[in-house]
């Protein structure tokens, strides 16, 4: 068997457990395949291995992934860290942008995306665990956000994505507190249905927690060469 094959029938495994020792359906959980520092023919051999949703981090790498595997009926996720001023690419090429955490960027996108596109799936990134990071929104902000960007014509608001520090598992159960609060109030309730969290070292842990979305790289493609 192919290794790819094989890497992806294990993580598969890894989600079906997790499901059932949390005793949930695990159709409720889906594996995106995070493919950043790794070229097109590796992708390509995941997706004979049936992946169809991939995740990229850095722009002008995924814009030649999406252009070399055109063919392909990928779902393109962009999880990096989203520019204000890389917005266009993002709303033209990508089915959904996980790392939306200010107003501005959310307004750029639904203006960017075409008008014969379908809505731009987005989740709102949230710092959870109070890191010292630029990146994602303090939780207090989230009901504010909530209110004005699901109000943006071309943007369809799915839910929210976290990234905890390593080790600290304990803050995906904040991340779900989160997520089902904003869900009570959201005027569009029927579009948020997603918790993106959890990654190869703490799947199993997010599963438990209630993540419906695990965004998996080293367990699928092995290690990544360092970048820099
Ligand atoms: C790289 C990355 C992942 C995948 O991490 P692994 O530990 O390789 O599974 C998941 N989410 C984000 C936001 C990432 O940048």
């Amino acid at each position: 068997m192919k290794m790819l094959q094989l890497a992806r029938d294990q993580v598969l495994a890894q989600i079906h457990t997790a499901c059932q020792q949390a005793g949930r359906d695990e159709q409720t959980v889906q594996l995106l395949a995070v493919s950043k520092t790794h070229p097109a023919e590796i992708l390509a051999e995941m997706y004979a291995a049936g992946q169809r949703s991939f995740g990229e981090n850095y722009l002008q790498e995924a814009l030649d992934k999406i252009e070399k595997l055109q063919d392909l009926e990928i779902e393109w996720h962009f999880i990096g860290h989203v520019q204000r001023n890389k917005t266009k690419h993002l709303a033209e090429k990508f089915d959904w942008v996980h790392g939306v955490d200010r107003l501005i960027i959310a307004e750029r996108l639904s203006n960017q995306r075409e008008d014969n596109q379908v809505p731009l799936n987005i989740c709102l990134q949230v710092n959870i665990d109070g890191q010292d990071t630029k990146d994602g929104c303090q939780p207090e902000e989230v009901a504010d956000l909530v209110a004005q960007i699901s109000q943006l014509p071309k943007l369809r608001l799915r839910g929210l994505m976290v990234i905890p520090a390593p080790n600290n598992t304990a803050a995906f159960a904040d991340a779900k507190a989160l997520f089902e609060a904003v869900k009570m109030q959201h005027a569009k309730a029927e579009d948020w249905d997603t918790l993106s969290m959890g990654m190869s070292g703490d799947m199993t842990e997010a599963i438990a927690a209630g993540s419906t979305m695990v965004r998996v790289g080293t367990a699928l493609f092995g290690t990544r060469p360092k970048k820099d």
